[in-house]
């Protein structure tokens, strides 16, 4: 198996998988190359810190702001993670390589400290959301059997404080695929968000790709179909 490594280059500020190293140095040669942590550790600490910032600061006596935020540093934070957690090498650079790195943008550093940006089971968690571009259509990815049950009642929060939508049908069908008993087909559910937005429905965004709400109404919801993918 292939050993998939992340770098932080010093010149740019920035950080790359070793997917890029080759094309960086091509363009900008002489630049230097730190290796930041394995994809495995990176998989590990987003893992590590979903459960904290999202369902249980407790167990690191972690408390959270409304707003998300940790209340003690970064610096701090990672002290407790060393101590409790065994993750010797995490440090600064892990952390904001991490937040970097997340495809999803699950999660933000402001002032030192940081933040889920969305999926927190804690309840009182008040993320102001940018409610920037909104696309047409949004994507929600389920089961057969949690279909039947949204055609009736729509997406509403449950466990979680907030329903969540995807821009990309790619990570609609992953979700689907989580859901889905055995090798279940997910069924990929295709949100009418313009005429959700028209007629008072909110929907924010939270992530890259992501997007939340507390309930779209049957009627805004279709089954995404080859022949409506493309409007
Ligand atoms: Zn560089």
């Amino acid at each position: 198996m292939v050993r998939s490594v992340y770098y932080f280059c010093k010149q740019c500020n920035i950080y790359l998988p070793d997917s890029e190293i080759e094309n960086h140095l091509k363009d900008y040669p002489g630049h230097i190359l730190e290796e930041v942590f394995t994809d495995k550790q990176r998989v590990r600490l987003s893992k590590l810190l979903s459960f904290l910032l999202r369902h249980n600061p407790e167990s690191l006596d972690l408390k959270l702001e409304n707003n998300g935020f940790t209340t003690i540093t970064i610096d701090e934070l990672i002290k407790r993670i060393k101590y409790r957690h065994n993750y010797d090498w995490v440090n600064k650079r892990t952390i904001e390589a991490l937040v970097f790195l997340d495809k999803k943008g699950r999660f933000e550093i402001i002032n030192n400290r940081i933040r889920a940006r969305y999926g927190h089971s804690i309840k009182n968690i008040k993320i102001d959301y940018n409610n920037g571009n909104i696309p047409d259509f949004l994507y929600h990815g389920t089961s057969k059997d949690a279909y039947l049950r949204i055609k009736n009642e729509g997406l509403k929060a449950k466990n979680r404080n907030l329903v969540h939508l995807t821009s990309s049908i790619k990570d609609a069908l992953e979700v689907g695929y989580r859901h889905s008993k055995h090798s279940h087909r997910p069924i990929i559910l295709r949100i009418n968000v313009k005429k959700a937005l028209d007629s008072g429905i909110k929907i924010w965004k939270a992530g890259k790709n992501v997007y939340v709400s507390k309930f779209i109404p049957p009627k805004f919801i279709e089954l995404k179909t080859k022949k409506n993918e493309k409007n």
